[in-house]
């Protein structure tokens, strides 16, 4: 067996293998389309919009569906559209886009912390984070688990809050039956490349309340009413193109497929790495079915013999491309310095060990035996891996 790179070998695979790739669909769906919007001469938010629009309102059994350029405009414009001003609760453990929205409409972000069980943020802790100034909630589903957000719901029916989820990686998760999409004011998915329904770039806002799809109709084009050319507010151009539309469509079409597939792949990670010791996986919210998305663990330094970070190197070694999400939490992010923290204990426990798998919807059996293998053999050979990385960082 050849020897791990970090101990003087080769690397492992040739090339980078990256952490997400976008299964693409068959490119005949696509061509057919685009042969359709080339000689209809509709290159932006056209009928593949609103076709996309209906299908995906439909699959998730919500009223309306806004289509626009990304999650992070959905976002954005869902918190100006809600009219929103205050402080707002979130959890820190998120990517960075999650509190972008918040900042750009000068809402106060206030971190709180998560479930150390399921990643989610925790009902307990945004319940204790409530003060006269909190306007809203904004809710999680991290690694496309759906967060406790039925627990949410009440908490901001019982305070009189709004709720809002960055759905950004929960295409077809649900909890409870539901799927997600339909809970609190507005959930918005992303569907840039490495999600599951990807357009491209684009975002999706569901949400049944009927007026607020009226005002992000608006807001996606300057905010400005079509008939009258007013604007009642400082909108976006977040309009999706026809093509990113089309797409998405072909995308949507395997939807389901690919999630199962991808439900599946999961699982087989969690076979493989089973018995590690210091390898712990996260849990299911209760009532959840996660869509698979990212497959992430988090490793115990002291039981498994090597930090998340020094694992993280070698496998980076061997040119497998794993990720850390998420670290670093939005709390610690140089554009939220300053902001209110309650106690992020859990979330600065978890954000030390997480990493994040190589996962796609068409990921081979194969590949995934290869790149626990490696980690295996990195676990085998820990006291010596580590002395080599401990070395690199002193010289
Ligand atoms: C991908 C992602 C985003 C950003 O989505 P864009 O469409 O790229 O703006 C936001 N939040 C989370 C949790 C994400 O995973």
């Amino acid at each position: 067996m050849p020897e791990l790179k970090v101990l003087g070998g080769q690397p492992i695979f040739k090339e980078m293998v990256p952490v997400s790739s976008p299964t693409m669909p068959e490119f005949s769906r696509f061509e057919s389309r685009l042969r359709e919007l080339y000689s209809s001469g509709m290159i932006t938010t056209a009928k593949f919009v609103a076709e996309l629009e209906q299908k995906v309102s439909a699959y998730l059994g919500v009223k309306n569906v806004v289509a626009v350029s990304s999650n992070s405009a959905g976002q954005m414009l869902s918190l100006k559209c809600l009219g929103l001003k205050g402080e707002v609760i979130l959890p820190s453990f998120s990517f960075c886009a999650t509190s972008h929205g918040l900042t750009w409409n000068n809402l106060k972000p206030v971190f709180v912390d998560v479930d150390p069980s399921t990643g989610g943020v925790d009902p307990d802790r945004v319940e204790e984070a409530v003060t006269p100034d909190t306007c809203a909630i904004l809710g999680v589903h991290i690694w496309g688990n759906p967060c406790a957000a039925d627990k949410l719901e009440r908490i901001a029916k019982k305070r009189g809050l709004k709720l809002i989820m960055d759905a950004a990686q929960a295409m077809g998760s649900a909890l409870n039956g539901r799927r997600v999409g339909g809970f609190g004011d507005a959930e918005v998915f992303s569907c840039s490349p490495t999600k599951l329904l990807t357009s491209g770039e684009g975002g999706l806002v569901a949400t049944n309340d009927d007026r607020l799809a009226g005002l992000l109709r608006k807001g996606r084009i300057y905010g400005m009413d079509p008939k009258t050319y007013d604007c009642e507010f400082n909108g976006l151009n977040a309009r999706m193109t026809e093509f990113n539309a089309a797409f998405g469509l072909c995308s949507f079409e395997d939807l389901d497929r690919n999630m199962e597939r991808r439900k599946k792949s999961f699982a087989y990670y969690k076979k493989l790495l089973s018995g590690i010791p210091g390898v712990s996986f996260a849990e299911p919210t209760p009532g959840a079915e996660p869509n698979g998305i990212y497959f992430t663990i988090f490793i115990d330094e002291k039981a498994f013999g090597l930090s998340r970070d020094e694992v993280y190197d070698a496998m980076l070694m061997e040119k497998i491309l794993v990720k850390k999400y998420f670290d670093p939490p939005l709390h610690r992010l140089t554009v939220n310095r300053g902001a209110a923290c309650r106690d992020l204990s859990v979330t600065n426990e978890l954000c030390s060990k997480v990493l994040t798998f190589p996962l796609y919807s068409h990921i081979s059996a194969e590949l995934q035996e290869n790149i626990v293998d490696v980690f295996r053999r990195i676990h085998a050979k820990a006291d010596a891996v580590r002395e080599v990385l401990g070395r690199t960082v002193a010289s």
